[in-house]
């Protein structure tokens, strides 16, 4: 078998695919979305046409390392995360190959189904503290035992009035009231949080016992992050962390209790395993990191069917369940009492519809909000 072509497809709200096709007919799918960076993506995998025409599409890990390495300059962001695409696509097209779903590949099932964990409230900021009740219920009443927020926090300072983390406090008070007891609550913070200002926000915080904090400050210094871990809270981060050398020093050093790497930006499944594997030394829990599509989902969905040290799988909740592959697959996946079960198609686990998608194109350009500090007008983190 052999690659004859690629190519990538911008879907809204702020997707993208990328179609691996074979001199056999199998064809593939992966998504290598960046979000905010779609089109720088969309050059980087066309860039990377040349070094995959014509090659066997079975070789998924030589072709990664051709990819990684060949081009001597190797990681980042955008790099990793078109590779990601390509190879879910090269798994998408083993297993339709084989006839196995890529988890039977990888050491067969540990779980019988998937835990799913919904963001709790679908829209951008500011919510009160109703608006936060209302949507927690609505959320547990489906069926959810696990909810994530992170729209809790305006940007703070590195140094920041009391009353910014009292607000905060307030809001996953309200988030456990609605909750009650028996529902795990996360909490991410997008790295917005200094080193100064996270202990004491997350010792306010530890008496609603959230399940993790995720990125309380930015990853990319490891020893501030470990210190995050002496409150009483499981830290969470790895989203904006690419291939097991990005993951190295965080979990060789103890610095979170959860690893969550990002299947459209880590290097793809096999690096994502290889993270779980590296985390499980240290007994660290992995919760793959999914704001994105449906392809991202059935990419975690594989990982989170055949790892040991799995805790639940990101859902970002589309009212319409778009993200769980309605109007894009012949057969979305369906969540069901805050679980979805074992996919057991080939492959990545969907037959996509290709006019679908071709429908719902766009020009690639979404871009995430940038905060700014009211007062004087410089730049917080989102
Ligand atoms: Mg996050």
């Amino acid at each position: 078998m052999k690659i004859t072509e690629i190519s990538v497809f911008q879907l809204e709200p702020r997707w993208m695919l990328v179609k691996v096709e074979t001199d056999e007919g199998i064809t593939g799918w992966g998504e290598p979305t960046l979000e905010g960076k779609s089109t720088v993506i969309e050059a980087a995998i066309y860039s990377f046409r040349d070094s995959l025409l014509g090659e066997d599409p079975m070789r998924t890990e030589f072709l990664y390392q051709k990819l990684y390495r060949g081009g001597f300059y190797r990681g980042g962001a955008v790099l990793s995360s078109a590779i990601s695409g390509i190879e879910q696509a090269l798994w998408d097209i083993k297993g339709k190959k084989t006839g196995l779903p890529v988890w039977q590949m990888l050491g067969g099932k540990c779980r019988d189904k998937i835990r799913m964990y919904a963001h709790a409230i679908p829209f951008a900021d500011d919510p009160t503290e109703e608006e936060i009740a209302y949507w927690v219920k609505k959320r547990v009443a489906d069926g959810f035992t696990a909810l994530k927020t992170s729209m809790v926090a305006p940007p703070i300072r590195f140094i920041d009035t009391f009353s910014k983390i009292k607000d905060i406090t307030k809001r996953i008070a309200a988030m456990r009231e609605a909750a009650g007891e028996d529902v795990d609550i996360a909490i991410d913070f997008h790295g917005r949080i200094s080193p100064a200002m996270a202990p004491i926000l997350i010792q306010e915080l530890a008496p609603y016992h959230p399940m993790f904090i995720e990125e309380p400050v930015l990853p990319e210094n490891v020893d501030v992050m470990k210190r995050m871990m002496n409150f009483g809270v499981p830290i969470a981060a790895g989203e904006r962390l690419f291939t097991t050398f990005g993951y190295r020093e965080l979990i060789e050093k103890q610095a979170v209790n959860v690893v969550q790497p990002d299947l459209c930006h880590c290097g793809g499944i096999l690096q994502a395993f290889k993270i779980a594997a590296m985390a499980n030394n240290y007994f660290m829990s992995v919760a793959p990191h999914n704001p994105l599509g449906p392809v991202a989902l059935a990419a975690c969905l594989q990982i989170d069917t055949c790892i040991d040290n799995f805790l639940a799988q990101e859902h970002p909740t589309h009212e319409a369940g778009r993200d769980l592959g309605k109007g894009i697959f012949q057969e979305p996946f369906a969540v069901e009492d805050g679980y979805i079960g074992i996919p057991d198609k080939p492959g990545l686990g969907f037959e996509i519809d290709e006019e679908a998608v071709r429908e719902s194109s766009y020009d690639g350009k979404w871009r995430n909000p940038v905060l700014y500090f009211p007062d004087d007008g410089s730049l917080g983190e989102w």
